[in-house]
């Protein structure tokens, strides 16, 4: 019944779900923030109520507003898409993204589940991965999985094992991963020393824009009506602030 209904008072908002997950008339915001000075490098409000084609548009706004592409860009799981990553690596543009199983380990219910892919770990060197029973599951094949080609692994360890019944109601366990090659690129990327430091820059720098938006300035909501009129509001509260910051840090 929701999907049919507008807001008299944006008309603009749509029906999506928030950060505490109550479905209600928003817009999803998006934000990019520079990792040295904690500065807004682009930002807009979009009636998408999901992320998965947004970067395309943040690169194309912060190019906007900084005359050049970030040499790194970091985002999470919901921003994936084969599309966004080929222009990113054409562009020299280095991503920071976890993949589905890297996203999905942050999650404890799926920890606990001893056999759940989580708890397998890859393994760089042999290009295999090792299950909790501690066999390797080797390149098998590729096969097609709702229309994304994917690398199989596998081992016929799986015939004998005694937890098998627990891991698996296949003949064997296979273990699946997109074959894209750019995904490999990411996710090494994602691995490294580096890249493990940017990614945990990320949760700080968001949780301190989000808790300058809402805490210090005490923006809790747009008072601003329609989207262009929304976005001029949600950047004259940060980057003002950040200014102000760090105009009195250089006058002390
Ligand atoms: S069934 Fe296969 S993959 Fe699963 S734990 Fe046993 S050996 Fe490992």
């Amino acid at each position: 019944m929701k999907k049919h209904t507008i807001s008299l008072t944006d008309p603009e908002s749509r029906w999506m779900m928030d950060k505490k997950e109550n479905i209600s008339l928003n817009f999803n915001y998006q934000v990019a923030v520079d990792s040295k000075n904690g500065m807004v490098v682009g930002q807009y409000l979009t009636q998408n109520a999901t992320d998965s084609k947004e970067l395309f548009e943040m690169l194309h706004e912060i190019k906007i507003q900084i005359g050049i592409n970030p040499k790194v860009l970091v985002a999470d799981n919901g921003y994936m898409d084969d599309n966004v990553i080929k222009y990113a690596y054409d562009n020299n543009i280095r991503l920071i993204i976890p993949d589905r199983n890297e996203s999905s380990k942050n999650k404890s219910k799926n920890r606990e589940k001893p056999y759940h892919k989580v708890n397998f770990t890859y393994d760089w060197k042999t290009d295999s991965f090792i299950c909790p029973m501690g066999k390797y599951l080797n390149y098998k094949n590729n096969r097609k999985l709702n229309g994304e080609l994917m690398r199989v692994y596998t081992t016929n360890k799986c015939k004998t094992c005694p937890v098998k019944n627990q891991c698996t109601k296949s003949r064997v366990r296979e273990i699946f991963e997109p074959a894209n090659d750019l995904r490999w690129k990411m996710k090494a990327d994602y691995k490294s020393p580096e890249g493990k430091i940017y990614y945990k820059k990320r949760a700080n720098l968001n949780e301190a824009h989000f808790g300058l938006l809402r805490n210090a300035r005490n923006f809790q909501k747009l008072n601003r009506n329609g989207m262009k009129n929304a976005e001029k509001e949600l950047t004259l509260a940060h980057n003002i602030q950040k200014i102000h910051e760090k105009l009195n840090a250089t006058l002390i």
